[in-house]
């Protein structure tokens, strides 16, 4: 599905199985957001198929955070693509779950802060909560904010799994429901589009799951 020109998201809608939400930034350079589990890539592969880019054409992988269900896939890739996560959720998934499935080794680290990749900028932004190392990555010049598992439409990430933390996801919520945000794409269900709806959808979050973190 094409989102705006430069993106497509790739939703995912088999809830019977856990996989997340993966986009496609296709520019100058071609970045994958999350592309998910890796007994589940063919639908990856399809929806790159479906608008022309095969798997090899893709520049840089990017990981929101180091769940399985987001990273797993980035093995599929072949070795002409970059990868990039922050170094403290590395570190942690290393450790936790290393031994379950393959971590792919990060051909450089995600930093909070600005992330310049060919002709676009992006920001970094360290969202800690539902894992300790998650980011969101932020595209100021179309308003969009990829947001792994720290928000979805109605919804909010996990803090009860190994290194979740109600307080920092409450923290990291309140952190991006400040900046400029036209599109929210969340690591799983709908999209949020317009500012709007995406500023109702924080407010009805701070107002239902405020009380639970
Ligand atoms: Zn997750």
């Amino acid at each position: 599905m094409k989102i705006f020109d430069g993106l497509h998201a790739f939703i995912w809608r088999a809830y019977a199985q856990n996989n997340c939400n993966t986009y496609l930034i296709d520019g100058e350079l071609n970045i994958l957001v999350d592309p998910g589990h890796l007994h589940l890539f063919d639908n990856v592969h399809k929806n790159l198929n479906a608008i022309g880019i095969s798997p090899d054409r893709i520049d840089l992988v990017i990981a929101t955070h180091g769940h399985p269900d987001h990273l797993e896939a980035v093995q599929a890739l072949g070795k002409s693509t970059m990868f990039a996560m922050s170094a403290e959720e590395y570190r942690f998934i290393s450790e936790f779950a290393g031994k379950y499935f393959k971590i792919p080794e990060p051909y450089f680290f995600l930093q909070e802060g600005n992330l310049v990749i060919g002709e676009e900028r992006f920001e970094v932004v360290a969202t800690p909560g539902h894992s300790p190392g998650s980011i969101c990555l932020y595209w100021p010049l179309k308003k969009a904010l990829f947001t792994g598992d720290l928000i979805f439409s109605q919804s909010i990430g996990r803090t009860d799994l190994p290194g979740g933390n109600g307080g920092m996801l409450k923290e990291s919520i309140k952190r991006v429901s400040e900046m400029d945000v036209q599109y929210l794409l969340s690591g799983h269900g709908e999209i949020v589009a317009g500012k709007k709806e995406v500023k109702m959808n924080f407010e009805k979050i701070k107002n239902y799951w405020f009380d639970y973190l």
